[in-house]
């Protein structure tokens, strides 16, 4: 299928420390690829804050991302977000952020556990490394992100998979966790928060989107039905990566709109 309103409200510049583009550069690849709306959202590792200089990566970004937009006014919807890693392990400073700057959209996320590394870099053949009860701890912290609220979409709900399933093929029963991601997806839907729907996964080893279609189909079984839609691209050729079969999947799960934010504030547009 074809779509028109193609938007992509996760991506990364190179304002981001695993970025490799220009925030104007990703503009112009954008508009060439058709997108109607890109919100770049650069790495903000909340609980490295000043020790990983994030503060001044947040201003970087932030202006070179207020220069485009006004850049490409009425060629292209461009969003000022960022993805606020492990707000939940700074609440203080993560709220003094988000009240100062005036973003259009703030993406939550949980890269690594507390006092651990990112999930990324773990050696899942370790047999030391239960993951398990890896994953026991990481939903709960999505949950208490979750209860936080002071995002607008959750990102990438099952993240360690990425790497757990996809890189090192190990089989994870996902049963386990079904009901603390009820009560996460709950929060979103009571909070009037969306559900990000990421598609890098289609491109990596794993093969499918975070989350997936069965977590899909729970959101929307629950009440939900704020989804925003994002690449993760880190590259300009993966610039609207996987968005229209992201589009056919929320379309399949029953989803009729895509979320996308200004000002921090909410509108649907139809998925056609
Ligand atoms: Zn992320
Ligand atoms: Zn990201």
């Amino acid at each position: 299928m074809t779509f028109k309103n193609l938007v992509d409200l996760h991506t990364h510049t190179d304002n981001s420390f695993d970025g490799n583009h220009s925030t104007m550069f990703l503009c112009e690849t954008a508009y060439m690829k058709g997108l109607r709306a890109v919100a770049f959202t650069d790495h903000l590792e909340m609980d490295a804050f000043f020790k990983g200089s994030f503060d001044k990566t947040a201003i970087h970004s932030f202006f070179e991302i207020a220069k485009a937009r006004s850049a490409f006014e009425g060629r292209l919807l461009v969003c000022i977000g960022a993805e606020l890693g492990q707000a939940v392990y700074n609440k203080e400073i993560s709220e003094k952020l988000i009240s100062t700057m005036k973003y259009d959209i703030i993406i939550g996320s949980i890269h690594n556990l507390p006092n651990v590394q990112d999930f990324y870099y773990m050696d899942f053949n370790d047999e030391n490394i239960d993951y398990h009860s890896l994953l026991d701890s990481y939903f709960e912290w999505e949950l208490k992100l979750a209860q936080w609220n002071g995002f607008d979409t959750l990102a990438h709900l099952t993240y360690p998979l990425r790497y757990i399933v996809g890189n090192y093929g190990k089989s994870v029963d996902m049963s386990r966790y079904s009901e603390i991601i009820d009560e996460i997806l709950l929060t979103l839907i009571r909070n009037g928060k969306s559900l990000e729907l990421n598609t890098a996964g289609l491109r990596q080893p794993i093969g499918i989107t975070s989350p997936d279609e069965s977590i899909l189909r729970r959101y929307k079984d629950l009440g939900g039905s704020m989804l925003t839609i994002g690449s993760d691209a880190h590259y300009a050729e993966h610039l609207g990566a996987g968005i229209d079969k992201g589009y056919e999947l929320a379309l399949k799960c029953g989803f009729d709109s895509i979320t996308i934010y200004q000002n921090r504030t909410p509108t649907l547009i139809p998925i056609e």
